[in-house]
């Protein structure tokens, strides 16, 4: 082996010590659009798993929202979430919508990084970020 006048373990650590500091948390809250089909009768969102983990929200969760603000039944099949009935891209957009405002996004410090409790009759949106704890109307 000759000489190069370098080694490779100072190179990396040139290249790594050049990258930017990027804060632990992803910071962005992004939440997929809605991957919407209508079969016959029934609805199939076809990305339902994925859009209840970017809420951090269980897929019942998330899912009995839904079918209550859209008056319908829910079934799950992998990683869909199929409602009984014809929904548009639109309505179903507008749902998930509201959802994250209503019970994702803490009303004190405007964060995403929150999880509902339920305390009997009672929901209680708990935020993670600031501590604070919303009371929000139970669905
Ligand atoms: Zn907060």
């Amino acid at each position: 082996m000759s000489e190069s006048g370098f080694s490779y373990e100072s190179m990396l650590e040139d290249a790594y010590s050049r990258l930017p500091a990027k804060p632990k948390s992803t910071g962005r809250f992004e939440v997929p659009r809605p991957k919407v089909e209508v079969a016959g009768k029934r609805t199939i969102i076809l990305n339902f798993k994925q859009i209840a983990e970017a809420m951090n929200r269980g897929e019942g969760e998330l899912a009995n929202y839904l079918v209550r603000e859209l008056g319908t039944a829910p079934s799950f099949e992998g990683d869909n979430l199929i409602l009984q009935g014809r929904f548009n891209q639109q309505s179903i957009e507008r749902a998930i919508n509201v959802y994250i405002r209503d019970y994702v996004i803490c009303p004190v410090c405007r964060r995403p990084d929150t999880v509902l409790v339920k305390e009997k009759r009672f929901l209680f949106l708990v935020c993670q970020a600031c501590g604070a704890r919303s009371s929000v109307r139970p669905y």
